[in-house]
């Protein structure tokens, strides 16, 4: 393998992620963002996103000086053999993705790149975009314009390095030869166990993506649908999960009952891809029915515990059990905890809550309008009724006896099914599962 000069533009979770791990496997990476802020606090050593095992690799990447950060894009460009977009594409409007972040650098790069250059989209972008981007640098530089590929990341939150690092697959949409070459060199450490390198058209990759997305979210919806119908029929989910997941073709992950996908990914890609679907005036019946039961699931708790009130919430203190929209990172975006809260502070209750990590962002939102406390054992002080919202390790083995002493009336509302219906309930407590009996 030889180094590749790389530039990532954008250095949030996927592209400081990527960044740090091209470094570790011996390229040498800038990072550039337009947020100064973000870029003087990594050059101070702080990582300003919270995701397990990357502060260490930042660290000793950037001490072997493979590894820098830049809010200066056009002084690192020229000299790039590869430069990444992993800006975001956030949810517009009217449900499309928007790429705005993504024209506004297309634009600035075609004032400091050269056709030598391999501009890789890793961004999550809607079907036609890479070639759109194509077209644009052609429009602009001529002869000159750089080669464009389609690279999308499958990596999740919590587990980001390791995701990265041991790839199911490598996505390379690809219009020639060089451009397919050079996305299997920069990989090539860790394609060496067999990992398939996957070289396809733009459209084909980009599809890919949303594909992709698109199916665990619906698998989701799927068994969050059965739950609410086995809550309704009197059958148990668990039960029920355990005997679809066994079946080979099914298998258990992402047929975890709950209370409905969230973060920066699932529920804008459904929609865009949704958008997409009805911008070509072709099916997105699946696709957003996906999206409905995932927005009415995020409803489910609130209901539970209206009901558990007989509508009267005013005045109630809840506590609340974990932020994040899931465990291992502190990223709140379209967390189900944020709808939760609102509900609870329109209908008068208060509200105090406890996550290892993701406190920070959610206060940044509240402020004082909800209590934000320091260990998992002040949230059920006085509490009329506790949920479990995300399920980080720190709630999975409680002291039932202690909670069901702290709490002004005993009742645990189980969001992520994690607990024991009848050990919570020997400890008398109240228990309310996602489609539990
Ligand atoms: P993010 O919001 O965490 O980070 C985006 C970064 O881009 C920010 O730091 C922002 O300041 C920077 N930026 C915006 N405009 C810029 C510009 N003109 N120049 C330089 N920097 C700029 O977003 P993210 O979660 O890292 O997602 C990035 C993309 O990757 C999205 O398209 C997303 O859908 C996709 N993706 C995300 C994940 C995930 O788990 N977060 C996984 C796979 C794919």
């Amino acid at each position: 393998m030889s180094q590749v000069k790389v530039t990532i533009i954008g250095t949030g979770y996927v592209g400081l992620v990527t960044g740090t791990c091209l470094a570790d496997i011996g390229h040498d990476v800038t990072c550039v963002d337009i947020n100064t802020e973000r870029v003087r606090e990594l050059n101070a050593g702080r990582i300003p996103i919270y995701e397990p095992g990357l502060n260490e690799v930042v660290a000793s990447n950037v001490a072997a000086e493979r590894l820098r950060f830049s809010s200066n894009g056009p002084a690192t460009v020229p000299s790039a053999d590869i430069v990444f977009l992993a800006v975001g594409t956030p949810q517009a409007q009217d449900g499309s993705a928007d790429l705005s972040a993504i024209w506004s650098v297309v634009d600035s790069l075609s004032e400091c790149i050269g056709s030598r250059t391999l501009v890789v989209t890793k961004s999550t972008v809607p079907v036609g975009t890479n070639r759109a981007i194509r077209a644009r640098f052609h429009e602009l530089l001529g002869d000159g314009a750089p080669r464009v590929a389609s690279n999308p990341e499958f990596l999740r939150e919590g587990s980001a390095l390791r995701d990265f690092m041991q790839p199911d697959r490598v996505v390379a949409g690809v219009e020639d030869d060089e451009s397919t070459a050079a996305l299997r060199e920069l990989y090539e450490p860790l394609l060496n166990n067999g990992v398939p390198f996957l070289p396809m058209g733009l459209e084909s990759a980009e599809m890919t993506k949303y594909a992709a997305n698109c199916f665990l979210a619906t698998k989701i919806s799927f068994i969050n649908e059965m739950a609410n119908l086995c809550d309704a029929v009197g059958a148990d989910i668990q039960d029920v999960r355990q005997g679809m997941g066994t079946d080979q073709r099914i298998g258990f992950a992402f047929l975890n009952p709950g209370v409905g996908y969230g973060g920066s990914c699932f529920p804008k890609d459904v929609r865009a891809l949704a958008s997409v679907a009805e911008a070509h005036e072709a099916a997105s019946v699946m696709l957003r029915s996906a999206d409905a039961v995932n927005t009415a699931q995020k409803d489910v708790l609130f209901e539970k515990l209206s009901r558990h009130f007989d509508g009267r919430l005013q005045g109630r203190r809840i506590g609340i059990w974990g932020l994040a929209f899931k465990p291992g990172t502190d990223d709140i975006r379209e967390a189900s905890a944020l709808k939760l809260i609102d509900r609870l502070l329109e209908a008068g209750a208060s509200v105090c809550a406890h996550d290892p990590v993701a406190m920070g962002n959610v206060r940044a939102i509240y402020h004082d309008r909800i209590e934000l406390v320091d260990g998992p054992l002040d949230v059920p002080v006085d509490a009329d009724a506790l949920v479990l919202v995300t399920e980080w390790d720190d709630y999975g083995q409680p002291d039932f006896a202690r909670v069901a002493q702290l709490m002004r009336s005993p009742a645990i509302f189980d969001g992520r099914n994690i607990y024991q219906p009848d050990v919570v309930r020997s400890f008398g407590i109240t228990y309310a599962g996602i489609g539990r009996r």
